[in-house]
């Protein structure tokens, strides 16, 4: 039995006989678990730092507080209810604001990835709020990421302003950057949003390396072309 489910018999006293969501939760808490230690390991987050979540059944499973991601314990995850209050694990990281607002500007997302990855928070304190963050170059930019980035104005973590001004921006599309904090990304599943969130910081990246130079834009009608064959 799993220790959610534990929980919810323990506390709802339903009894519920364990069925095919345990096992697609069982799974979800071990790919959460590894794709983080791999974020980990490549240097996408480093100490504490940066959060992610996933849809299940009709609550949300999400990294705890003050948990790294290279070391994430699948037990431990918080499990949330449709509310968003905690069912079972630890705490969940404080940054829960940020998915939240997420899932409800993006009702199809089903999972969120936030890191302060070094190229895309370098570049969020220079970006200018409303801005295109960074251009679109490649075409895996404009599928993954969409053609235009937001930039969004520097809010206290968990504060009620950044909520609002979060959720509003990701209604235009599935990643922004968070002035002078990090990256943000949604997906329509796990594996997604884990790929968009490194496809941003290598976009970060490229505009670093490319700064001060002449790249080549990607066409209008380019653009358009990618954009029909974008990956949600
Ligand atoms: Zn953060």
């Amino acid at each position: 039995m799993t220790r959610s489910a534990q929980h919810s018999t323990a506390d709802s006293g339903s009894g519920a006989p364990l069925g095919a969501g345990d096992d697609a939760e069982r799974r979800l808490r071990d790919r959460i678990v590894a794709l983080g230690a791999s974020l980990f390991a490549r240097g996408f987050s480093v100490g504490s730092a940066g959060n992610i979540s996933a849809r299940s059944g009709d609550g949300v499973l999400m990294t705890p507080t003050n948990a790294s991601l290279g070391r994430l314990d699948p037990e431990r995850l918080s499990l949330l209810g449709p509310d968003y209050g905690r069912l079972s694990g630890d705490l969940p990281s404080k940054e829960v604001v940020l998915h939240r607002a997420v899932y409800e500007a993006r009702p199809d997302a089903r999972a969120v990835v936030h890191l302060h990855s070094p190229y895309a928070t370098a570049l969020s304190c220079l970006a200018q709020e409303s801005e295109q963050a960074m251009p679109a170059l490649t075409p895996y930019h404009v599928m993954r990421l969409g053609s235009r980035v937001p930039v969004i104005r520097y809010g206290r973590p968990g504060s009620d302003e950044l909520f609002a001004e979060v959720r509003d921006a990701m209604r235009s599309g599935p990643a922004a950057l968070l002035g002078n904090h990090g990256s943000l990304v949604a997906g329509a599943s796990l594996e997604d949003a884990v790929n968009a969130a490194e496809e941003l910081e290598a976009s970060a990246q490229l505009a670093f390396v490319l700064h001060g130079r002449a790249p080549r834009s990607l066409t209008p009608d380019e653009v358009s072309e990618l954009e029909r064959m974008r990956i949600r």
